[in-house]
Order: structure tokens, then C-alpha cells, then sequence
């Protein structure tokens, strides 16, 4: 065996196994380490130190933690997913950004966009999602999908933290089945200039409160239901666009937002890709959305282990540590073998993720990735109530030993049902399977 350097955790199964120092496959990069150490700083100072106070207040009261990943290259490497491409990596230098840690452009991959997903979400706090949630996935479609011109328009004050931008598809009749969506955009012309004039509403949008930038998925033909009349507009906030944010269970921070359009002109340049091919653009982006949200789930099931594990350790109960009953033993058996084999099936689809062209991964992972998002959510929902159980009453308790555990019990349906819920993602995940091996052949 060659030389290898092992970190051991202070509480079992707190950490993957390369974050260990175990052999990895695909965590073999020295930009790897460094990426994740300096993440996990940034997780403690900002996320956790800064965002106390928006934790406290159930929303983000003001630009300094957005304004740190703005600085530091968080922003940018959130925007950018997967892959820096080059025209792109281009816009943000001119903008004066830069990827965090001082990784390069052309080395940035899925496997870092793991990681930094990985360590933010260490803290357990909806904060992270207030801050990086409506960009992530409301940027995704105008780094695909934009027209050059459109790209150096709006892409550089968003890097920068300028402005806030989100993803605005579901509609209060539109959720798993978003051909239904209703939002009208219809052309018309002023003093020689096109505009679509957006009526409608979006409903439960991540992040929609803090926005300047709405990525709408518009009707802009047909009927409810049909989806070839679906196309996907920038509206930037301005007269007839109003928001009001909505009390969730999980409470406040990540901004979950209603968006209502009312008689809102929208320049036609601020049309991405064609008209009617709005519903491909949306789904394109679906696998990246469904991929960091089982890393969000990963982590968090973790840091439940994390917290009950190290509770047991030390409380007391029938003259014996919680730890030394063999029934509690079994409890975190059953937790740490579902987190593990979560641990293997992430690495394993990021590494085919990363080895193939988005076009391709959407098609040869997608049902692979919607049954992972599936996976990922049951697991936390398992792990997240077995761990709170062991707390007993600390476990119901805001703050204090049990605050990670209390916290992610109430976001847990956050990761089950946005995104594609459950049920959907498990029935998508067989049908796509199906579709990759064709008709049955008769024998
Ligand atoms: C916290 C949060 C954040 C969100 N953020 C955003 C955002 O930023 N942007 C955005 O556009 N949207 C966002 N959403 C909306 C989210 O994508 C939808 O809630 C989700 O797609 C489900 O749609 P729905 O709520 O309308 O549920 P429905 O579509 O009404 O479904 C309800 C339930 O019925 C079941 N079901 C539905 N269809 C099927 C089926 N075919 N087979 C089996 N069971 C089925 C499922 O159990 C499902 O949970 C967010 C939602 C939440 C809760």
C-alpha cells in the first residue's frame, strides 16, 4: 500500500472517506483538498457567523454575506455549475471575478461543484440556500441558452453580486406537471419597438423576494398543457412585478417567494433561445438542479449522524452512555450503511457526469439522477428522524446541542419535494431506463 495521510474525525461517519484521507477515485486533485479546506472556512465565518442573523430575523436583512460570495468567487462558482466554459470564463474576468480558493478556470469540474456544495452545507442552515439557491438554478438557462450579446448584458453584475436573480417556473395550478404552467407573454408593439406583456403568477420561488432577475418560464401559445407553447424570458423586476414572501415550515431565510406579473413589458431581447422551446431549456438544466440537491441531502444526513452520534457519546441515561446500548448501535448501523452506499452512488454519477457532455449526461443519467434525488431525500428523511429521536427532548429543542438536527427536520421535505418531487422522480427515473433500452425484443 502506498504512503497515505489519514485525518481521523472526532465522531465516526462525520466525514466521507476522502475528506478522510482514504483512496479515492476521483478526489485525486490537489485543487480538490484545497477547495474543500477553504470552503470549510468560508462555511464557518459566513454562512454560519454571518448568517445568524438572518437565521434569527427569517430572511436575509442585508448584502454582507452576498456580498462576501460575491468577493470571494462563490457567486461565480455556484453560477457556473459544472464547467467554466471558456467565453464565459472570459465575461468574468473582464467583471473582475475569479473562482474561489484560486482555482482555475479550466480546471473547475463536477467534482468541485460537489465539494463546494458538500462544505456550505455543513452549517445545516437555510441561509445557504437565501444566499445561492435562486442563482444556481435561475442562471443556469442563460449560461446554455443566451445569445452572446445577452451573456455580457446580464452576466457580469450578476457575478459580481450586483444583481439577484431566480428561477420562476411553478405556478399555483402548474408544480410536477409544468406543461400546465399559465403565465401569458404576448407580443405587442410600441412606437416601433416588440415587447411580451407578462400576466400571471409563480408560486413558492426560492429567493424571489431578494431578485432583480425573474427566468420565467412564459406561455407564449397554446393552452394550458401544451408544451411546445412554452418559451423562457428575463424579466427584470420593475412596474407590474410585485413579490411577497411566504411562511414555509422550514421558516425564512432561503426566501420562498410568490411573483405576480401584472400587464409586465418585457423587451423581446429579453427572450432565451426560441419561442416554444422553453420547456427543453427548462429541463436541460433538471440534472444539475436534481445533482445538488442530492449533495445537500448527503451532507445533511451527515451532520445528523454527526450530532447524534456525538450526543450519544456523551449523555448518560439508565447508569449507562446512550452509545453502550446495543439498540442505539443499531439505530446508527442502519443510518451510517444508508449514508455510505448515498456516499458511493454520488461520486459514482458525478464521475460519469464529468466524463460526458451535458447533452449526453442528461440523457444517459437523467433517470439515474432523478432516482438518486429520490434516494437522497428518503435516506435524510430516515436519517433526520432516527437521529432526532436519539436527542429525546434536545432533539425538539431550537438551539443548543440539538439546533443542526431540529433545523433539518423541518427542511427535510425541501429536498422530497422541489426539484422534482418523490413519487415523480422514481416513476421518471424507470421510465427514462426504459426509453435508454428501447422495445423489448420478442424472443
Ligand atoms: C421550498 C420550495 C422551494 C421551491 N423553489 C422553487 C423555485 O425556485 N422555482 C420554481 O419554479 N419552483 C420552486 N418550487 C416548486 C416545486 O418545484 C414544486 O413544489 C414541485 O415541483 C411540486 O409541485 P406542486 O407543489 O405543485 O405539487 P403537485 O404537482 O401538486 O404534486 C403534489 C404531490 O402529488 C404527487 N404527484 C404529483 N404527480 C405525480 C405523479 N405523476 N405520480 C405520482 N405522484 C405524483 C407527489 O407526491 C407530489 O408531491 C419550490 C417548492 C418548495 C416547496
Amino acid at each position: 500500500m502506498s504512503q497515505i495521510k489519514l485525518t481521523k474525525p472526532t465522531v465516526p461517519f462525520s466525514e466521507a472517506p476522502w475528506i478522510q484521507g482514504l483512496p479515492s477515485s476521483i478526489f485525486t486533485s490537489p485543487s480538490h483538498v484545497q477547495l474543500r479546506e477553504w470552503a470549510r472556512n468560508f462555511t464557518d465565518e459566513v454562512i454560519v457567523k454571518i448568517g445568524a442573523k438572518y437565521v434569527e430575523a427569517g430572511r436575509i436583512t442585508d448584502d454582507e454575506a452576498y456580498q462576501r460570495c460575491a468577493k470571494d468567487g462563490v457567486l461565480f462558482a455556484f453560477a457556473t455549475g459544472v464547467h467554466v466554459d471558456p467565453k464565459i470564463a472570459k465575461i468574468a474576468e473582464r467583471a473582475g471575478v475569479s473562482l474561489p480558493a484560486g482555482i482555475k478556470m479550466d480546471e473547475w469540474s463536477n467534482i468541485h461543484d460537489y465539494i463546494i456544495w458538500d462544505e456550505l452545507n455543513r452549517a445545516a442552515s437555510a441561509v445557504m440556500m437565501g444566499l445561492l439557491g435562486g442563482l444556481t438554478y435561475g442562471t443556469g438557462p442563460l449560461m446554455h441558452f443566451c445569445s452572446d450579446e445577452q451573456k455580457e448584458r446580464w452576466l457580469p453584475e450578476i457575478f459580481s453580486g450586483k444583481k439577484r436573480i431566480c428561477l420562476a417556473i411553478t405556478e399555483p395550478l402548474a408544480g410536477s406537471n409544468v406543461a400546465n404552467l399559465s403565465t401569458e407573454a404576448k407580443l405587442i408593439e410600441e412606437n416601433g419597438k416588440k415587447y411580451y406583456l407578462v400576466n400571471g403568477s409563480k408560486k413558492w420561488i426560492t429567493n424571489g423576494i431578494y431578485s432583480d432577475y425573474f427566468t420565467t418560464a412564459v406561455r407564449t401559445s397554446g393552452k394550458a398543457g401544451d408544451s411546445s407553447g412554452i418559451s423562457l424570458l428575463l424579466i427584470p423586476k420593475g412596474p407590474g412585478v410585485t413579490t411577497k414572501q411566504m411562511k414555509m415550515l422550514p421558516g425564512g431565510a432561503s426566501g420562498t417567494t410568490i411573483v405576480e406579473f401584472d400587464d409586465v413589458k418585457v423587451p423581446v431581447e429579453n427572450l432565451i433561445g426560441k419561442e416554444g422551446d422553453g420547456l427543453r431549456l427548462v429541463f436541460f438544466n433538471f440534472n444539475h438542479e436534481r445533482m445538488t440537491i442530492a449533495f445537500t441531502a448527503l451532507r445533511l444526513s451527515r451532520v445528523c449522524l454527526e450530532d447524534a452520534i456525538a450526543h450519544t457519546r456523551r449523555r448518560e441515561v439508565f447508569g449507562k452512555k446512550l452509545i453502550e446500548q446495543p439498540v442505539v448501535r443499531y439505530k446508527i448501523g442502519h443510518m451510517a450503511r444508508e449514508v455510505e452506499a448515498l456516499q458511493a452512488w454520488v461520486e459514482s454519477i458525478v464521475f460519469q457526469q464529468m466524463n460526458l457532455t451535458i447533452p449526453q449526461s442528461n440523457l444517459l443519467t437523467g433517470g439515474t439522477c432523478a432516482l438518486l434525488k429520490a434516494h437522497a431525500g428518503i435516506v435524510l428523511d430516515h436519517v433526520v428522524r432516527e437521529s432526532l429521536h436519539l436527542l429525546g427532548g434536545m432533539g425538539l429543542t431550537v438551539g443548543g446541542t440539538g439546533e443542526r438536527i431540529e433545523r433539518i427536520y423541518r427542511e427535510v421535505k425541501g429536498m422530497t419535494i422541489p426539484g422534482g418531487s418523490e413519487d415523480v422522480m422514481l416513476d421518471l427515473g424507470v421510465r427514462q431506463q426504459l426509453k435508454l433500452v428501447g422495445p423489448q425484443s420478442k424472443f
